[in-house]
């Protein structure tokens, strides 16, 4: 079967409801892709896919993120000024200042993406900051974009794969991480785990089978009690996530822990998402009159969010009959912040008036500034050193 590529009616249909509704914004968006795919012309991947299978993946995790029409159309064209002939002013004439300076930025970023000392990774880092510091879009795109390289490295030699899945640990990781955005973090960090270590890699996954098997049944088991101790409380609406550790997240845990998996709590967690906040410290309350709270392994973050805007409530518990569990209440609005963090607010300011954005910026460019005088320090060792190191 020949396989059938995208094309332009196949971006209106990833469009979020809110910009496929209006036929102006639909109309802009399918000249930015009929731009790119004259310009990318000829042009393909690796995989041998034409190069606007790269620029469609891009766009679609950004319409998944619910981003407004910029970033759409911007992602579209991250590509343009890097790898074809299209020229920035050429950019700025067809489709206007902010997309021309979008795709700037995302280019700049890329040009930092090379560094070879032991020392760069914090000059890097940096540099990409400062590059993003006008507008968090940026960022945004390019996460996406790293994101299908990643899914896409198989396709690269085993040096270039070693390569950018170290800098993606060290760079976009961190960036991922402080944004919230957690579910692209760890796609990113499970691919880079597998191409910059693979030894490890397949021992850790083997170690991570053995400890999933032990856990899940019991914890499925307490999810059924949970619920049913749920139900008279009039909390019916709730839904419940059997949630599973990242592999990488699970090897950094595994060795902090001198390899004790009998202290790892965490491998499967319960997750419930609740109606409201007072229905969460209910719950709360109700999971600890069920089951003995293990001592100082209860938080509230809803009283005190993490630094990047995270908010739950979570306990570990020793339930006896289903072992020790995990459990952790959101609500909502708390649990799509869990999963896409900064992304959310940021789908809601391009909705606003460009007053509110504009104030946002200021505020997030000082952010900004402030992070880049505290950056971590680094999180693997990059390097021409052959044979492969332990992740730190
Ligand atoms: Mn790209």
């Amino acid at each position: 079967m020949t396989p059938v590529w995208h094309g332009v009616n196949d971006i209106e249909v990833i469009l979020p409801a809110r910009l496929r509704s209006n036929p102006g914004t639909v109309s802009r968006i399918k000249n930015a892709w009929l731009f790119a795919e004259r310009a990318h012309a000829g042009q393909r991947r690796r995989s041998g896919e034409p190069y606007t299978e790269h620029l469609y993946a891009t766009a679609e995790r950004l319409c998944a993120l619910n981003m407004g029409t910029e970033t759409v159309m911007a992602g579209i064209l991250h590509d343009v000024l890097e790898d074809t002939v299209v020229t920035n002013s050429e950019l700025e004439k067809t489709f206007g200042k902010i997309i021309a300076f979008l795709v700037a930025g995302v280019t700049k970023l890329k040009k930092g993406d090379c560094h070879d000392s032991d020392d760069a990774h914090q000059e890097t880092l940096r540099r990409i900051l400062l590059a993003a510091a006008r507008d968090p879009r940026i960022l945004i795109i390019k996460l996406c974009d790293r994101l299908h390289n990643m899914q896409t490295l198989q396709y690269l030699s085993a040096e270039k794969q070693r390569r950018v899945a170290i800098e993606t640990l060290e760079i976009y990781v961190p960036v991922a991480d402080r944004l919230g955005m957690n579910i692209i973090k760890r796609e990113l960090e499970d691919l880079s785990f597998r191409y910059a270590y693979p030894k490890i890699y397949v021992e850790s996954e083997r170690e991570f089978k053995t400890q999933f098997a032990k856990r899940y049944q019991p914890m499925m088991e307490a999810m059924g009690a949970l619920k049913t101790h749920l139900v008279p409380r009039h909390i019916e609406s709730a839904r419940f996530v059997c949630r599973t550790k990242g592999r990488y997240s699970f090897y950094k845990k595994f060795e902090r822990k001198q390899k004790n998996a009998d202290v790892i709590h965490d491998v499967v967690t319960l997750q419930t998402i609740l109606p409201t906040v007072a229905d969460c410290y209910e719950t709360l309350g109700l999971v600890h009159a069920l089951w003995r709270p293990i001592s100082g392994k209860t938080k509230d973050y809803i009283a005190f969010p993490k630094p990047n805007g995270y908010q739950c409530l979570r306990t570990t518990v020793n339930t006896g009959t289903f072992g020790v569990v995990e459990v952790q209440m959101y609500s909502e609005d708390m649990y799509e912040c869990a999963q896409n963090g900064y992304a959310v607010k940021l789908a809601l300011l391009e909705r606003e008036d460009s007053y509110f954005m504009t104030k946002h910026l200021e505020k997030w460019f000082s952010n900004m500034l402030n992070w880049v005088r505290h950056i971590p320090s680094r999180v693997a060792v990059a390097g021409s050193t052959k044979g492969e190191r332990q992740p730190v």
